[in-house]
């Protein structure tokens, strides 16, 4: 399958990796949006939110400890950070293998702050 983050698990295409389990990988963004960005996929190739099943639910929970203990690692725990999945065209996802985006390190702004026009 051609898929970048599929090639990512492989070890195909390089990543530079904070952790990495049986069932997860978390790496660093390679275009960092805030000084933490970082990326959490599942190995299994699920290509957005829409195509999760219930029995993709506890990899959902791997997800979610594999982004606290990176949040750990990275030493944002305590300052807070924001765990975000883009879906579909307006939610602007452009690599089709599902994957949270972790950021942190600097005052986020809140989300009304995204557009004004739609207030
Ligand atoms: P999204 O727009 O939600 O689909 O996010 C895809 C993310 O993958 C973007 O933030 C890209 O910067 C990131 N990205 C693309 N290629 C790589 C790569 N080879 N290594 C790390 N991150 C990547
Ligand atoms: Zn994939």
């Amino acid at each position: 399958m051609d898929c970048l983050f599929c090639k990512i698990v492989e070890g195909t295409i390089p990543s530079n990796k904070v952790l990495e389990n049986d069932h997860v990988i978390v790496f660093h963004d390679i275009h960092p949006a805030a000084p933490t960005h970082v990326l959490i996929i599942p190995k299994k190739h699920i290509s957005s939110m829409n195509e999760i099943t219930t029995e993709d639910l506890p990899l959902i929970g791997e997800i979610h400890s594999a982004a606290l203990e990176a949040a750990k690692r990275l030493g944002v725990q305590e300052s807070g950070y924001r765990l975000i999945n883009n879906c579909g065209r307006d939610g602007e996802q452009t690599v089709h293998h599902l994957h949270y985006h972790l950021l942190g390190g600097t005052r986020l702004g809140a989300l009304t702050s995204l557009s004004d026009s739609h207030r």
